[in-house]
């Protein structure tokens, strides 16, 4: 067994302490990394993997500069690892043996405080989740770069907890070791974050002030398990963090990770882009502060009447003010981040250029105010009444910092003159120092009659005359010391020119010191700010908000809705904002959207590609919106409180997480049938599509009468089972629609209209002609559904006895294989069954039952309910590899 050198020993110990980490290990100007990091390290990073030793010794490494190391940290901690900074901790020239390391920083992906991974108009949240008896869980939540710090409570396990969780998009989450694998892979499930742990939860000296107000021990422990994470890692003071804040989240609209997803507030399904979600549309926010804002109001519509009405009528002033608004708007475009520079400040990282940043936008305060106090509006002015415009921050800024100071914090060129009276001392010093030097040019050149005579300056000799060599004759003797030769010149010194240069660089170097020392001071005088500029920034985004949302309403002809306490949902010429904005102009075809007391379900039929999804979700965004404190897309609208929304979406695309996708989809219903109360809105979208035919009718009616029966929520049920619009005669709240469409010449068109009633064709192979599918199998799918649609007729009676005919010729034709083929399909109406059974699964599953294998019937029906228009190519590709797996299966 070899041993290692006692400097990588140094690293095995080190490195023990960080195991879920990648250990930077500096030595000399580079951090290295050994062994199994340096491995992953080389992959991660496409950087060269080296050795270090010979032989049996050979250890794996690769390292980087430390000058250009941030590039490579952001590269890991973007794809979620953590890196350990371990530095030299001595002068390596006075070290005997190993120099001493260790580790100065742990860099994880929900401690970052700056670089790529931090994005404008996001907030970078680190959680805790701590258990307790009873399966009661606290959840903390911090934003490192605004200070923020929130904490909640649950009392009934972990499904809701992990729901919270996701509405923050957390980039890290800390958890006790305690805490059992199967709930961190449940919770790693949706919330895709990575989880580090902590188990110390006594409170240390600085956290007191952050945790004082919180009444729960719960609710402390919980909070406490974030902060000793944070200091173990960030080793630095913990000072610009907010006091927690306790929420209830029952003060907020309960949505889903599904129902997000599918209603594609923040992110759209397919791309996981902005681009397209009902955040996009919404946001004309101006400043980063605001589009924070805004996201973090579409994550928790509201549920208090009081605060809704109270937005919408801000955006109903604001949309009044025409030249206020705009005005507002430019202000706002003036201020910079206000939360993340008082961020820095109180974590110490900000520089004399960010202050003029924070006065810059103090500057603009004053204005802003005075703006929104013109709206008139009682509530606008009880928001800007409440907070400090922080002026005495704003004049301390103006007279300290110069207009245009240096980008490092310790080279001087930062204070203003004027501000303190011994750094003008040194300046003057400097300053006269320097008109002397610059005089003596003009003096010495006149006295020696050498015109070209030049005073300059390096950093090793200091200041000099140069003389060039030709006029070197024309000197006086003796008056000048020479110092320097170089090629065509003499450098030369005087004493009084040493004399002055003393003064001028021991000036220099005193002033830059005091300026370092006073913009320390006026950073800690920042500091005594912080939570007033953290107020003041609430206020301001605030207002950013809903000045957006004015600004979209007005450009998109939303209007303000009204509230009703009766559970009424009454919208005229309702629209899917998204959609509409996605289309031609004026393409759009607006519906209206009834439900009451009589009226609580409609069971929505029509062709595919008829719209029926886009108006169903045309109602959940108008709720959405609304509770934001936003107008909606109609010419008018009616609507309650909605506590919760369920989307649910049949057959949902989940191959990602492993799950089948029809489980996915019952387990998915069946949260929203145990949540739903009488107050929510359901959204049911072709549930039932991932089973049989027989199957999924049945299990689209049971739901359908136990949400009729049990729960009493508005609900809309989209479905392309026609035999399910009989339910209206039996359930006297269920009222069917359908979209229309309409037959031109043999061309189908898609009306986008809702009207009542129930549809009477699905024109499904309409929509398979536009997607381009081959004419002559179009040709041929039109020839079996005349041929099925009059068999259907014919044999209706005969529905039972079908599939035992089919039997016997099918052994028949066993035991002479030589002429099966032909026999069977020898009949029209025999072939049209065999071939149907491609395009029909219901035919399939009244009539040829037994011709195929469970597994191929599985298979056939895959293949019919494939919506082709919805699939990428790639999806497409997986769905095939998998029907094949199952075909090959056994056989
Ligand atoms: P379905 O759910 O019935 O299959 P979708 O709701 O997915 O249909 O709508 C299909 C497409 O039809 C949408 O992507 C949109 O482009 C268009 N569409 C839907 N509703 C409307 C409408 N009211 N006006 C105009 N176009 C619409
Ligand atoms: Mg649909």
């Amino acid at each position: 067994m070899s041993k290692h050198t006692p400097m990588i020993e140094q690293y095995l110990r080190i490195k023990a302490e960080y195991e879920d980490a990648f250990l930077f290990f500096r030595l000399g100007d580079f951090y290295e990394l050994f062994f199994e990091d340096a491995i992953k390290a080389a992959k991660e990073l496409e950087i060269t993997l080296t050795a270090r030793g010979k032989g049996e010794d050979r250890i794996p490494m690769c390292g980087v500069p430390h000058h250009a190391c941030n590039g490579y940290i952001t590269q890991l901690i973007e794809k979620g690892f953590k890196v350990a900074i371990c530095e030299q901790t001595e002068d390596p020239a006075a070290a005997k043996g190993v120099v001493k390391r260790e580790v100065v920083q742990l860099i994880t992906p929900g401690t970052v405080m700056d670089g790529t991974t931090i994005q404008e108009k996001e907030n970078n949240y680190l959680l805790s989740v701590s258990e307790f008896d009873h399966h009661q869980f606290g959840l903390a939540a911090a934003d490192l770069t605004t200070g923020e710090l929130r904490v909640t409570l649950f009392k009934e396990g972990l499904e809701d907890v992990i729901q919270e969780a996701a509405s923050y998009s957390p980039k890290e989450i800390v958890i006790p070791s305690s805490f059992s694998d199967d709930k961190k892979q449940q919770m790693g499930k949706i919330v895709k974050a990575t989880f580090s742990e902590e188990d110390d939860t006594s409170l240390h000296g600085e956290m007191t002030r952050l945790v004082d107000n919180l009444q729960e021990q719960v609710l402390t422990i919980t909070v406490i398990r974030l902060l000793n994470y944070l200091h173990r890692t960030k080793k630095r003071s913990l000072e610009h963090l907010q006091p927690a804040t306790f929420y209830f989240t029952d003060d907020f609209m309960k949505l889903d990770v599904h129902s997000k997803r599918n209603l594609e507030l923040i992110e759209t399904i397919r791309e996981k882009k902005k681009h397209g979600s009902l955040l996009w549309l919404l946001d004309k926010t101006v400043t980063a502060m605001g589009g924070r804002l805004l996201k973090q109001w579409i994550e928790r519509p509201l549920l208090d009447r009081i605060k809704i009405e109270e937005r919408l009528s801000l955006v109903d002033s604001l949309l009044g003010h025409f030249f206020e608004r705009e005005a507002l708007k430019e202000q706002l475009r003036e201020v910079y981040d206000l939360e993340r520079l008082s961020g820095k400040v109180s974590f110490g990282n900000v520089n004399a250029r960010d202050l003029i940043q924070l006065q810059k936008s103090l500057e603009r305060v004053p204005a802003i105010f005075e703006t929104v106090h013109r709206l008139e509006h009682p509530f606008a002015d009880n928001l800007i009444d409440r907070v400090d415009q922080c002026e005495g921050l704003k004049e301390l800024l103006e007279s300290s910092i110069q207009e245009e100071p240096g980008l490092s914090i310790t080279d001087g060129d930062i204070i203003r003159d004027g501000y303190n009276e011994l750094l003008d001392e040194y300046r003057d010093a400097m300053r006269n120092g320097k008109t002397w030097i610059a005089a003596l040019e003009q003096q010495e050149r006149a006295e020696t009659g050498v015109k070209s005579l030049k005073v300059g300056f390096n950093k090793v000799f200091g200041y000099y005359i140069e003389v060039t060599k030709s006029n070197i004759a024309s000197l006086p003797e003796g008056r000048y010391e020479r110092k320097q030769t170089l090629a065509n010149a003499e450098r030369y010194i005087t004493p009084e020119l040493k004399e002055k240069e003393a003064l001028i660089l021991e000036a220099e170097e005193k002033s830059e010191k005091l300026e370092y020392e006073l913009f320390l001071e006026v950073r800690e005088q920042v500091k005594g700010y912080i939570e007033k500029l953290q107020q003041l920034a609430k206020v301001i985004s605030t207002f950013d908000v809903l000045q957006s949302f004015a600004e979209v309403s007005e450009d998109n002809h939303f209007v303000k809705p009204s509230i009703n306490e009766t559970g009424t949902v009454e919208i005229v010429d309702g629209r899917h904002p998204v959609v509409e904005k996605m289309i031609d102009q004026g393409d759009y075809v607006p519906n209206d959207i009834s439900l009451n007391q009589d009226r609580e379900m409609l069971l929505i039929t029509g062709p595919n590609m008829a719209g029926k999804s886009t108006y169903m979700r045309q109602l959940a965004l108008c709720s959405v919106m609304m509770q934001v404190g936003s107008y909606v897309p109609a010419t008018s609208c009616d609507l309650p409180v909605f506590d919760q929304i369920f989307t649910r979406i049949g057959a949902a695309d989940d191959l990602a997480q492993g799950q089948s996708t029809f489980m996915v989809e019952m387990m998915e219903t069946k949260h929203a049938v145990a949540k739903a109360t009488d107050r929510s809105l359901i959204l049911l979208d072709e549930i039932g599509r991932g089973t049989s035919t027989y199957d999924g009718m049945a299990l689209a009616q049971a739901i359908m009468e136990y949400i009729h029966h049990h729960i009493g929520a508005k609900t809309l049920f989209s479905t392309h089972y026609h035999e399910l619009t009989t339910l209206e005669h039996d359930l006297d709240k269920l009222k069917n629609v359908h979209v229309s469409a309409a037959e031109d010449d043999g061309e189908v068109v898609f009306l986008h209209r809702v009207v009542d009633g129930s549809a009477d064709k699905s024109y499904g192979i309409y929509v398979a002609q536009l997607a381009d599918l081959p004419i002559e199998l179009i040709d041929r799918a039109k020839i079996i559904l005349e041929q099925l649609e009059s068999t259907d007729q014919a044999s209706a009676a005969q529905d039972e006895m079908e599939p035992v005919q089919i039997n016997e010729k099918k052994s028949n034709h066993q035991d002479t294989p030589e002429s099966t083929g032909n026999q069977v399909l020898e009949t029209q109406g025999q072939l049209a069954l065999f071939d149907s059974a491609l395009f029909d699964a219901e035919a399939s599953e009244k009539k040829v039952t037994d011709m195929y294998t469970k597994k191929e019937r599985d298979v056939l029906k895959k293949i019919e309910n494939l919506d082709l228009l919805h699939v990428t190519p790639m999806e497409a590709i997986q769905t095939i590899h998998e029907l094949q797996q199952k075909l090959k299966k056994h056989s």
